[in-house]
């Protein structure tokens, strides 16, 4: 529980720094924030060493480089909102938003009105960039876009430590994007962006982790500049120039003062300053770290007022182009041949098949309809489709859907007619075959395949599986490796041989027979595991369920998903085999009280192959109860004792489910109570006695035509 320690030192941090109302930046501190939660591992230090290198590299390639095109840079604004409407509160107008955009698209290439302002001894050092930043044409499905996204993020504010909350509400690839979400950021700061880092050798793993959190946040009342309307902006930031700020960061660029006393920035043109400077001093104003010199305040990297700023240096452009020209910094380099830059592609309609959501990959319904998933790819609202269903080797049956109206981009679920399956293993090929009238060709997007087993066998509760011999159907609804039986200190264990099979990744499917919970108010099951994870490949194990027969499952609650070393007992590179209950996980507990009731009930254990190492699964057991820690008897076939004086319980470890009579005798022989118990197996059941005095009872049993009898004592 690291996390939460380092959220609340960021946190003081900040409330440090806003005793004065809003700080300009918080990227310092944001990054720092990724490294102590092992988000980034490369040191400053590291990054710096590195681009040092790469700029020798450069300088040497620079006589015969000349950009010649200017940079373009896609753009997604991400506005996170609280239900007001457009134009109101953090849901910012359109207009605003444009207002941003050619502010960054001024300042970069020195195009600002302000840039007179700008000291004549700084103005010969004052570069631009070339740089054209674009609201996307394209989203990630090719589609048109305004390159704005509104999304009512159900949140007035948000903090820097809910980053992962709010930025996945709304979050486009950032090898293709920069991502700028703007909402109500509480804590101080006015914004923040994550810096590049390299592609070193041995990195390259947490590049991965960050993907999704790259790019700007900006607070909204200092988006966009109020030299074009009358908007809601602070006073000390409303000339949009925060996000000339943040993208510099997001380009590499550090504070002008190099976040120490008299730091390095590492560009040679910008004075060494002693510190940042705030507000909005007049000129000059002199700072003095090896000499005494004018601070270069106007810098977009100091922390001075928007109305203050007004240039980047030459060094500091020449730093942004080498990380932008430089394919070994990701989702920098990749920016520029985005295919967010091009215009969308209409030519074509185009449905996307997601999944088959109904039935599932297991189920007992011989005459399902098929629930498909469907996204449109098509620019028009999509109003009519035509959809083909093939069932093992029969004709085709056509789905005729007239009436919709599906926006672009957005998805649906479609029913079809029934469909007849047969017995065992049933091949589904679907595929969309018309859009708006016009045929489509089969592609890759508009066609799906897909398994399903119909399974009828029926079992009930309580349950015991050991696997000696694999009577649960399994099915690989994408075809390929499945379940299997392996011998193991268990006898024989159901397994999913990871490690030797060839097609990973899919999803393989072991699944018990329809199970009925009907007589029962509670249920549990226990059960155990072995897998050992290789160290890179993270094989899956989720645990659904199905309330009924295998139509829908769902995660149970709370849900059983891990994966890789979190799911592994043991870190092997070396094909798995556990030898003794120690290599085992054993009676992991899950409560399945959401199935108690249910006549037609199904587990499965969905398992995801990415090629790593083998599991096995054995011992399952299911419990008419939900305590979390029952007896587990290790030799059969029964123990008794007294749980209060007029209460015994006994809990049984039989072979197999049978029926019990059990009776209590005193010392008079005379029996003070006696239960029939049907399906006993494996669970504990009370027995009412009346108060009873202290001394010796007798307990008897009748199993399977076999009597038992043992004494057992009441004390004081
Ligand atoms: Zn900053």
């Amino acid at each position: 529980m690291r996390s939460p320690l380092l959220v609340v030192m960021f946190l003081l941090a900040l409330a440090a720094h806003t005793v004065h109302g809003q700080k300009r930046c918080g990227t310092v501190e944001y990054m720092q924030l990724q490294r102590r939660l092992g988000k980034i591992k490369q040191s400053d230090e590291q990054f710096e060493q590195w681009l040092s290198g790469q700029r020798t590299i450069f300088m040497r390639q620079q006589q015969a480089r000349q950009q010649s095109e200017p940079y373009r840079i896609p753009i997604v604004v991400h506005i996170i909102h609280n239900g007001e409407p457009e134009g109101t509160g953090a849901n910012l107008s359109n207009e605003q938003i444009l207002s941003q955009i050619d502010v960054i698209n001024k300042d970069f290439n020195r195009l600002n009105a302000d840039a007179g302002n700008t000291p004549a001894e700084f103005a010969g050092l004052a570069g631009s960039m070339d740089v054209e930043f674009v609201l996307a044409l394209r989203d990630p499905f090719g589609l048109p876009t305004t390159g704005i996204v509104r999304i009512n993020g159900g949140r007035s504010s948000w903090s820097v430590s809910q980053e992962s909350e709010f930025k996945a509400l709304s979050y486009w690839p950032s090898d293709q994007y920069l991502n700028i979400w703007v909402l109500n950021l509480s804590g101080g700061f006015v914004g923040y962006a994550q810096f590049p880092v390299s592609n070193l050798p041995g990195l390259e793993e947490y590049q991965d982790g960050i993907a999704e959190t790259d790019g700007v946040v900006v607070d909204y009342k200092a988006f966009g500049s109020d030299d074009y309307g009358s908007f809601n902006l602070e006073p000390d930031f409303n000339k949009g120039r925060t996000l000339t700020h943040e993208i510099g960061h997001f380009f590499g660029l550090r504070h002008i003062w190099g976040d120490a006393t008299c730091g390095t920035d590492y560009v040679d043109d910008t004075p060494q300053q002693r510190s940042e400077t705030l507000g909005c001093p007049v000129h000059p104003t002199t700072t003095t770290c090896t000499a005494t010199v004018n601070k270069m305040f106007q810098n977009y990297l100091d922390y001075t007022n928007d109305a203050c700023m007004n240039l980047f240096t030459q060094g500091q452009v020449e730093r942004m182009q080498l990380i932008l020209d430089n394919p070994a910094v990701p989702r920098r380099n990749s920016l520029l041949t985005s295919p967010g830059l091009l215009p969308p592609n209409c030519s074509e309609p185009d449905v996307a098949i997601l999944e088959l959501a109904k039935p599932g990959p297991v189920t007992c319904n011989n005459q399902p309809e098929l629930f498909i998933k469907i996204r449109s790819l098509t620019c028009d609202p999509v109003t009519s489709l035509k959809i083909s269903i093939r069932i093992n080797a029969a004709p085709p049956l056509i789905n005729d859907y007239n009436g919709l109206n599906l926006l672009s981009g957005s998805t649906t679920v479609l029913n079809t007619n029934s469909v007849n399956l047969q017995p065992g293993v049933n091949q589904i090929e679907i595929a969309v075959v018309e859009i708006n009238g016009t045929l489509v060709s089969a592609s890759a997007n508009n066609t799906y395949s897909s398994r399903i087993l119909l399974d009828t066998s029926t079992d009930r509760i309580p349950l015991r599986e050991q696997f000696n011999f694999l009577t649960w159907p399994v099915i690989s609804p994408a075809s390929g490796t499945q379940w299997t039986l392996t011998e193991t200190n268990f006898s024989q264990s159901a397994t999913f041989r990871a490690f030797s099979a060839p097609d990973g990744p899919h999803e393989s499917w072991l699944v018990t027979p329809t199970l009925d919970f009907s007589t029962t108010a509670k249920a549990s099951m226990f059960f155990d595991f072995s897998y050992a994870w290789n160290g890179t490949d993270n094989d899956r194990l989720r645990i659904l369920a199905s309330p009924d027969c295998g139509d829908t499952y769902q995660p149970l609650t709370p849900p059983f998903d891990r994966a890789g070393l979190a799911l592994a007992n043991i870190i092997s590179t070396v094909e798995w085999q556990p030898e003794d209950e120690s290599q085992w996980s054993r009676r992991n507990y899950v409560n399945l009280n959401q199935l108690a009731g249910l006549s037609a009930a199904r587990i499965a254990f969905v398992f995801t192959n990415r090629q790593g190492n083998n599991i096995y699964l054995d011992n399952v057991e299911f419990f008419l109860s939900d305590d979390p820690s029952p007896l587990f008897l290790s030799g059969g076939p029964y123990t008794v004792y007294w749980n209060t004086p007029d209460e015994a319980r006994v809990t049984f470890n039989l072979e197999e489910r049978s029926d019990v009579f059990v009776e209590i005798l005193d010392m008079t022989a005379r029996r003070i109570a006696g239960l029939q118990l049907h399906d006993v197996l494996n669970q504990t059941y009370t027995i009412y006695t009346g108060t009873t005095s202290p001394g010796l009872y007798l307990f008897r049993a009748h199993i399977n035509g076999k009597r038992y009898a043992m004494k057992f004592m009441v004390t004081r």
